[in-house]
């Protein structure tokens, strides 16, 4: 039969293929992707392979072995074109059709472009191996300052980078009034900017940028809102991504904000899927609606799917987590941070190792942020999971065994 195609070879679409076959699918699958390298990791791009502690071998999701040995056809540097729906087929950039029985899109998303004129050279995004090879490079051998525009994880992880390892003059611009608005607390994003700080880095707050400007074609200065020049030698934007949801709408699937999925992540056709950074996925009995972008949401959809193809209905129900790794320091998130939620500190996270436990107004745990604390963050995976409450004083005793509360 015409088997599985997964369109995206990323983490979404290869653990998606992964687990089909680790359930037993015996029919065709077959993986697309428009990338010419394997399959890699992407969050150490701006970590560890920046700064050469994992190298390309380490970087990749699978080795070569695991596509002939699972049988799945990995189709490198062809991206999909076309799907249509009604024949069941996908079209390749090189020309050829692809039929499937169930369909998966797993095209993952890509930095948000800088609105405006074009961009100079030395001016970079983060999304690909290529781009992480240009940025060190370029980090390497050009002289004078950086700006990372965008106070979000991956500017701050390039920021970190560039700062510690490559020794760089590092600037932050921020439009929102603190780092990290969107992922993060106020208690962790202002413990981040104080790591940053005390690392030499410049942050500049609550303050747009209105002008790249160059010489001769190369990046040479950032204007700021209140007027300020930077002189720089690069320019990072990390200014958030985009859904890859194009293919998906020419071919008549619902998608606002992302490719739109019931809770068994099927799009508004039945025999398609879509999954990581581009499906937009229920929440909650009300009606809402998100989407997620992080390494937990891509594998968990992607083994959700897998489960539905095989005949074993699933919903997914998510309790986020992710990570991130800056200055030395380990941050994990567990749950989803929520405006007007109750912070409470355990132990010491500023200067040392702890959490902040995070409380909805009626008194229900709702995310855990921990610094340097990886047990801390398994139990509360497991606690929210559990729907567990621990009480105020229960989380600041650290004599208190939150684990207890599990039993
Ligand atoms: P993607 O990884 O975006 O992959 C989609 C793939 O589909 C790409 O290869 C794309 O080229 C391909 N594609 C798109 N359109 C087509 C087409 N038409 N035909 C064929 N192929 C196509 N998350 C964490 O949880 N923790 C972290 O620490 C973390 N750090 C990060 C650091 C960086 C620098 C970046 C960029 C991201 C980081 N993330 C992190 C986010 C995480 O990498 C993403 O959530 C994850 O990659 C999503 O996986 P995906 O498979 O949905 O999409």
């Amino acid at each position: 039969g015409a088997g599985t195609v997964i369109i995206g070879a990323s983490h979404a679409g290869v653990t998606c293929a992964a687990a089909l076959r680790e359930a037993g699918y015996g029919k065709k699958v077959t993986l697309i992707s428009d990338e010419d390298v394997l399959p890699y990791h992407r969050p150490p791009l701006s970590k560890g392979y920046m700064t050469a502690t994992v190298d390309y071998e380490n970087l990749c999701l699978k080795g070569e072995s695991f596509y002939k040995e699972e049988d799945v056809s990995l189709l490198r540097g062809v991206g999909a074109k076309a799907v249509d729906p009604a024949a069941k087929t996908v079209l390749l950039a090189d020309g050829g059709v692809v039929a499937y029985e169930h369909l998966v899109i797993a095209t993952g998303s890509r930095p948000r472009p800088w609105s405006g004129a074009k961009l100079p050279e030395h001016v970079y995004s983060l999304r690909t191996v290529q781009d992480a090879d240009r940025i060190a490079k370029v980090a390497a051998t050009t002289s004078g300052a950086v700006v990372v525009v965008g106070g979000g994880y991956v500017g701050l992880e390039l920021a970190a980078t560039l700062r510690v390892y490559f020794k760089k003059e590092v600037h932050v611009v921020e439009a929102g009034p603190r780092l990290l608005m969107r992922a993060a607390s106020a208690a962790l994003s202002g413990l981040v900017a104080d790591m940053h700080v005390a690392a030499g880095t410049t942050l500049h707050l609550g303050c747009g940028v209105s002008a790249i400007e160059d010489h001769n074609g190369v990046v040479s200065g950032v204007v700021l809102a209140n007027g300020t020049v930077i002189p720089v030698g690069m320019v990072i934007l990390g200014i958030g991504i985009v859904p890859n949801q194009e293919l998906a709408k020419a071919a008549g699937l619902m998608c606002d904000d992302g490719i739109v999925v019931d809770h068994a992540l099927r799009t508004s056709d039945p025999s398609v899927f879509a999954i990581g950074d581009c499906s937009r996925f229920p929440v909650g009995p009300a009606g809402q609606t998100m989407r997620l972008e992080c390494v937990q949401n891509a594998m968990d959809q992607a083994r959700i799917v897998a489960s539905v193809i095989m005949g074993k209905p699933q919903t997914y129900a998510p309790i986020p987590w992710f990570w991130s790794d800056q200055l030395g320091s380990k941050f994990q998130t567990a749950g989803m941070i929520q405006p007007g939620m109750a912070c409470i500190t355990r132990d010491t996270p500023k200067g040392g190792k702890g959490a902040f436990f995070h409380f909805h107004a009626d008194g229900r745990l709702g995310a855990v942020e921990t610094v340097n604390a990886p047990a801390q963050h398994m139990l509360a995976r497991r606690l929210l999971a559990a729907g567990a409450n621990p009480t105020a004083q229960q989380v600041q005793d650290t004599q208190f065994d939150l684990k207890s509360l599990l039993r």
